[in-house]
């Protein structure tokens, strides 16, 4: 037996070992399994090579936890360590870079805490950690290496008969919860789902016949991962069935994907994985199913925000790539030029699948474009590059349910919609049901208009808007329908002066609502008596602000015009009126439409509406 001293510089670090990362402990197992998974992967390259040439074996990993000692195992059979390599890589080595891994925690703390403790990680759980191994050299003598989290260590002679390696946890009591099973399960499914070598953990009962031919129940170990999970295989082996299962086995339960991209680089970076194109609501919802992160069929995290630009995140999926650097501060990993090349590869990846499926199959494009729109919108809006890609296959929708490249809906619009500016006036409505009126007005005029009813179209209006120099966008509802493209056309008013002044004092008289202006049009006598509209620009600005959540704004007030057609018949009608009551009724009547239209008659205004009507047909 031999004892030492672990040569710590600068001071003791298994006390900030204990306390590193609290919420973090449970990454123990998954850096003791990668050190068993490349400890095995090791000897199999080593026989390929001819360097080995004893029995392989069984593989598989062991992971098993025994309750009355109060130990964790994990069992590999691997190459294993002789006493010398113990002592330079565990002693020397590894302590080393624990220790330089917390230097560089301590000095900055934004650090992912996911890699670079390595072995030394299994004192935030154990109070004495042992390693037996065996190196697979022929000859080697097995040791015994036992650290009771202190400077001092052990090794002595071990009895241990298999090759490889075998490392005891002496689990303390505040992470008494790593003894159950159902712990462990959790932490091997998080973190070793998709590891290369088979791991077994605990045993699962199976029927097989006997000798006689008797159906009987047998206990076998139980292997928790899928060592060739779809993302490693070639995608020319791959059916839509293998896709869609795997997507199942990384979330369980979840609605089918529309689609899905493999990706697959070597040069200049190695990065393969699967991105599936989940069906999305109107709404953005919380995302509860993450794109998961791999090195090496580790898991990493499934907080990618760093490493996938944002919007790529509605995505679902997993990306596997060794040349992350996992261990660096957030904001270095925006700058690194691995990270920058990836983010620009999987853009450039996304928007070429985009383009094959919409001219592939335009049909079946369009049907899932409520779900890829989204995407798309968002897609556009952050990234200069895939908008410019995506302007090819960007589709938008009409209330009538058709849908349009943007070349394709000028073409269409140019002729009837440009305005007396040579501005192309696109026009849309954000609620089909509740703009009705609106678009019915704007069709019999022979316009076009445009379904806009997604949360990011707000955005994606000014976007188009800044691209697009001739192009407007105006809701329906901005203006009265003959000036929501204005041609410079003006009609003739039907009323004397004298008469248009009396209506206009009869209806400032009457209605008395301060975030309402009154104005006096000579519109064409088919148009509406009266249309409240809601300017283009203000409503913007509050929608904005409410998306924005610019609080200084405060409360805005919406503000609405009551546009007066007075070439309508109605208005002779009122002015002509005997009594000044039925002036009042009629144009309570009027107004009471014109809210109506918008949705705002409601409460008192609506039961007086109600009577009033009734009233006026008796
Ligand atoms: P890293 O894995 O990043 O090199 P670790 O601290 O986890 O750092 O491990 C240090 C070294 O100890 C490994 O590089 C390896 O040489 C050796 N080692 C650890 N676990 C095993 C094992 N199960 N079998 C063989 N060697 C091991």
């Amino acid at each position: 037996m031999s004892t030492g001293r672990i040569d710590v510089q600068t001071e003791n670090i298994f006390p900030i070992i204990k306390k590193f990362l609290y919420s973090d402990h449970e990454i123990f197992l998954r850096e003791l399994i990668s050190n068993a998974v490349d400890a095995t992967q090791k000897l199999k390259t080593l026989a390929n090579k001819g360097e080995f040439n004893g029995e392989l074996g069984d593989l598989s990993i062991e992971v098993k936890i025994d309750k009355k000692k109060k130990t964790l195992h994990i069992i590999d059979r691997g190459i294993g360590m002789t006493e010398e390599e113990v002592n330079k890589y565990i002693n020397q080595i590894a302590l080393s870079s624990a220790n330089e891994f917390l230097e560089k925690f301590k000095s900055d703390s934004t650090i992912i805490g996911r890699f670079g403790l390595g072995f030394y990680s299994a004192f935030m759980v154990a109070d004495k950690v042992e390693i037996d191994t065996k190196s697979y050299k022929e000859g080697a003598e097995a040791v015994r290496w036992v650290c009771e989290g202190n400077p001092e260590y052990q090794i002595t002679k071990s009895k241990k008969k298999d090759r490889g390696t075998e490392i005891i946890l002496h689990i303390n009591e505040e992470n008494k919860e790593f003894l159950e099973e159902y712990r462990i399960r959790q932490l091997l499914d998080k973190y070793c789902k998709f590891l290369p070598i088979p791991i077994k953990f605990g045993e699962r009962e199976e029927s097989i016949k006997d000798e006689k031919g008797e159906e009987k129940k047998i206990k076998v170990p139980e292997i928790i991962n899928n060592t060739e999970p779809a993302w490693t295989k070639s995608p020319t082996g791959l059916s839509d069935e293998d896709y869609l299962s795997f997507y199942q086995e990384l979330y369980p339960g979840a609605e089918p994907p529309m689609f899905w991209i493999h990706l697959n680089v070597d040069y200049p970076f190695h990065l393969t994985g699967i991105l599936y194109f989940p069906r999305l609501k109107k709404t953005v919802e919380v995302q509860q199913n993450k794109i998961q992160l791999y090195s090496n069929q580790v898991f990493v995290t499934d907080e990618v925000k760093e490493i996938v630009p944002e919007w790529l995140t509605l995505l679902h999926g997993v990306i596997d790539s060794p040349d992350i650097p996992l261990n660096v501060s957030r904001s270095y990993l925006q700058s690194d030029p691995n990270v920058k090349r990836i983010n620009s590869y999987i853009t450039k990846k996304v928007a070429e699948k985009l383009d094959e499926l919409f001219k592939k199959n335009r049909k079946s494009f369009e049907e899932k474009w409520d779900s890829i729109g989204i995407f798309v919108k968002y897609g556009m809006l952050s990234d200069e590059k895939f908008y410019e890609k995506a302007e090819s296959f960007c589709l938008l929708k009409n209330v009538e349910g058709e849908y349009f490249t943007m070349n394709e809906y000028e073409e269409k619009i140019k002729a009837h919609q440009t305005d007396k500016d040579e501005k192309i006036i696109v026009l849309y409505a954000s609620d089909k049901h509740q703009q009705h009126t609106y678009i019915a007005a704007a069709q019999k005029k022979g316009y076009d208009v445009l379904l806009m009813d997604t949360i990011i179209d707000t955005h994606f209006i000014s976007l188009l808007e800044q691209k697009k120099d001739k192009w407007q966008f105006k809701r329906v509802d901005a203006e009265s329908v003959d000036k929501l493209i204005d041609k410079g056309e003006e009609t003739e008013s039907l009323l004397t002066e004298k008469e248009r002044e009396k209506l206009e004092s009869l209806f400032r008289e009457n209605i008395k609502d301060e975030n309402v202006e009154i104005a006096l049009k000579s519109l064409s006598p088919e148009d509406q008596p009266v249309v409240m509209t809601h300017a283009e620009f203000s409503r913007r600005m509050k929608e904005m602000s409410q998306l924005g959540g610019m609080a200084m704004m405060g409360e805005m007030p919406d503000h609405y015009t009551l546009i007066v057609n007075t070439n309508h018949p109605v208005m002779s009608t009122l002015i002509r009126a005997k009594s000044e009551e039925k002036k009042e009724r009629i144009i309570r009547q009027l107004y009471d439409i014109a809210l109506l239209s918008q949705n705002k008659l409601q409460g008192e205004k609506l039961t007086a509406f109600i009577e009033r009507s009734v009233e006026l047909m008796k």
